[in-house]
């Protein structure tokens, strides 16, 4: 087996029980599972259904493109998603775990643990180096600083940044900071990496490298979902989930071919 940095056993992750002996992967829980998802904002007098009944489930592997016009409830089911947001109706389950029905603070540790976040506008930290980047999450999940940098520097490579290690985000590229944001999102070995528009800050070429390191990340077995406009970018996911109005109205396999 190839090595990759993404999914072997650390110290991090060794409280996890390991799977029985005789379950194979499709005992595995599924990675997101939406039931009747429901979400209304309260504004003034007015009740704005920014998702009106969404169900929908992302099995581990898998990598999903969502799209669709503004205003139809992307960001609004990614910070579901990822347990930032609670639904208003309905249940959302990450592996398995009912998040909406979480204390905050288990909400956040289990963040921390299992969900990966990648931004259209990267969101570093402008004082720290891009390794320092990759550990924060390492450091806030109590790994060892001598683990944290090696890991950071190992992911770093993944991303082809390893001779940028000590740069600050100021002396990198849109295209080299979203990547450092990548190998910061993966730290803590996340069941799932959402992103949300992660090519939209960056020109053609950049965006058709990032949209690159995902395709090797799902093959290394990274779950993505990503909410996109890019076109390339959402064709080089596995399946599309089209939304309008708070609602899935199209949700099938990408065809081979046609980016
Ligand atoms: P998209 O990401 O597809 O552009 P959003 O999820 O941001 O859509 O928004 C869906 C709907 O919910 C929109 O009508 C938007 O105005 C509304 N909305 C989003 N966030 C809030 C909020 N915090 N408070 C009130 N309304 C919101």
């Amino acid at each position: 087996m190839s090595h990759s940095p993404l999914h072997e056993e650390s110290t991090l992750n060794a409280e996890r029980s390991p799977l029985p002996a005789d379950a194979g992967p499709s005992a595995d829980p599924p990675t997101l599972q939406l039931s009747a998802v429901s979400r209304t904002y309260r504004m003034g007098d007015a009740d704005v259904h920014a998702l009106r009944g969404v169900s929908l489930t992302v099995r581990p592997g898998e990598y999903v493109a969502v799209v669709g016009p503004s205003g139809c409830g992307k960001s609004t089911l990614l910070n579901l998603l990822g347990a930032v947001d609670r639904p208003t109706g309905g249940t959302v389950r990450i592996r398995g775990e009912d998040v909406g029905a979480m204390r905050d603070r288990d909400a956040t540790a289990f963040r921390l643990r299992n969900v990966g976040f990648v931004f259209q506008r990267f969101y570093l930290m402008p004082t720290l180096t891009a390794r320092e980047n990759v550990e924060l999450p390492m450091a806030e999940a109590g790994l060892r600083k001598v683990e944290r940098r090696a890991r950071a520097l190992e992911l770093l490579s993944y991303v082809g940044l390893a001779v940028r290690a000590d740069h600050r985000p100021a002396q990198l590229s849109g295209g080299e900071q979203q990547r450092v944001a990548i190998a910061r999102a993966l730290a803590n070995r996340p069941a799932l990496l959402l992103a949300d528009e992660p090519t939209g800050e960056l020109d053609a070429r950049t965006g058709a490298e990032i949209v690159a390191l995902f395709d090797r990340l799902n093959g290394d077995g990274t779950t993505i979902v990503v909410v996109t406009h890019d076109e390339k970018l959402a064709h080089a996911a596995r399946r599309m989930v089209r939304m309008a109005d708070g609602r899935i109205v199209h949700d099938g396999m990408v065809q081979e071919g046609h980016a």
